[in-house]
């Protein structure tokens, strides 16, 4: 049987609808307003070399090993597509230029700092934050690992660290909080790019950046600025050759994910439903998001 993915929603929004006891006033999560001094990065892979310098350096100021990230030579990890994870926080991915075999395309894969982000809404012990400098922060003291956000985050990234046995920890790109909000740096990953593929600075700037590169060089870009609308707008934005359904981005619709998680969220106190029930739940809502393009990479499993 085919399920489409309005289906899918349709199914999520009466499941939620049945958790809240049919009330429709639930309230919406509060995110901060984005205000024109959000910032944000603008990606431009037709410019990125993949040298993965981006990656050594974000480990590098995130205190993560280094080990795997010596030889930035080594193109063999292009080989499967790699997801951020709780040793790296992001990953160069690479693409095929179907134009020029020789010249591949390179994405840039990390926390996309959501407006409005699926991930806070579905955190019930608040954890996970999105404050008012724009950055989606954490605080492991709050967190009581239940996943839930991962299973929310239309990107796949929270990582959670299984490994650790006592203190696991959800882990994922903090947006360099510290550098861009107290010491007037660039995240580390932007500071380190030979290339200027990525670009640092107010998103509403970045928004027309883009466009106006894509007006200046019509040939040279898809007519698409991924992130100004995907799930609510992200701070992370990408321009591309190629229609970003070819690259591992999700397609995303421009509503925020939150509208339907945090439905859910709401239900559990009124309903007392096993967590077991909201993953499912949780999980039938991101993979109605995910089914169209969940081309690439591996989640870590929940
Ligand atoms: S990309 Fe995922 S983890 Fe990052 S802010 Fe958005 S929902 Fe949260
Ligand atoms: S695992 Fe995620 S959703 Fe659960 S408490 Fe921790 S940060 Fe919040
Ligand atoms: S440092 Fe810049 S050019 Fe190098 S892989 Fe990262 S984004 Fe691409």
């Amino acid at each position: 049987m085919n399920i489409s993915r309005r289906d899918l929603i349709k199914m999520a929004g009466v499941a939620g609808g049945i958790l809240i006891g049919g009330d429709a006033k639930a309230e919406n999560a509060s995110f901060p307003p984005s205000t024109d001094d959000a910032p944000g990065v603008l990606m431009d892979t037709t410019i990125c070399i993949g040298c993965r310098k981006c990656e050594w350096n974000c480990n590098q100021a995130n205190k993560l090993s280094l080990e795997e990230m010596s030889v930035f030579e080594d193109k063999s990890v292009f080989k499967t597509h790699r997801r951020p994870t709780e040793k790296a926080f992001t990953t160069i991915n690479v693409f095929e230029n179907p134009e020029n075999t020789e010249k591949p395309f390179y994405i840039k894969i990390q926390c996309m700092h959501c407006i409005k982000p699926a991930c806070v809404s579905a955190c019930i012990v608040g954890a996970l934050q999105k404050s008012k400098e724009g950055p989606v922060t954490y605080d492991a003291a709050k967190c009581m690992g239940c996943r839930y956000c991962m299973v929310a985050c239309p990107f796949q990234i929270p990582a959670y660290e299984y490994s650790d046995a006592f203190s696991p920890e959800v882990r994922k790109c903090g947006f360099c909080f510290d550098r861009i909000t107290k010491e007037g740096k660039k995240p580390a990953c932007v500071e380190i790019c030979p290339n200027e593929a990525l670009t640092f600075g107010k998103r509403k700037e970045l928004v027309e950046l883009a466009y106006s590169k894509i007006h200046q060089n019509p040939v040279r870009y898809f007519h698409h600025l991924y992130g100004e609308h995907e799930a609510g707008g992200t701070s992370w934005m990408y321009l591309s050759a190629l229609d970003f359904a070819k690259t591992e981005l999700p397609s995303l619709d421009s509503k925020p994910i939150p509208e339907f998680t945090e439905k859910i969220q709401h239900g559990i106190f009124k309903a007392f439903i096993p967590p077991i029930a909201l993953y499912g739940l949780l999980g039938l809502i991101m993979y109605s998001f995910r089914a169209s393009d969940d081309k690439e990479g591996e989640r870590n499993d929940v």
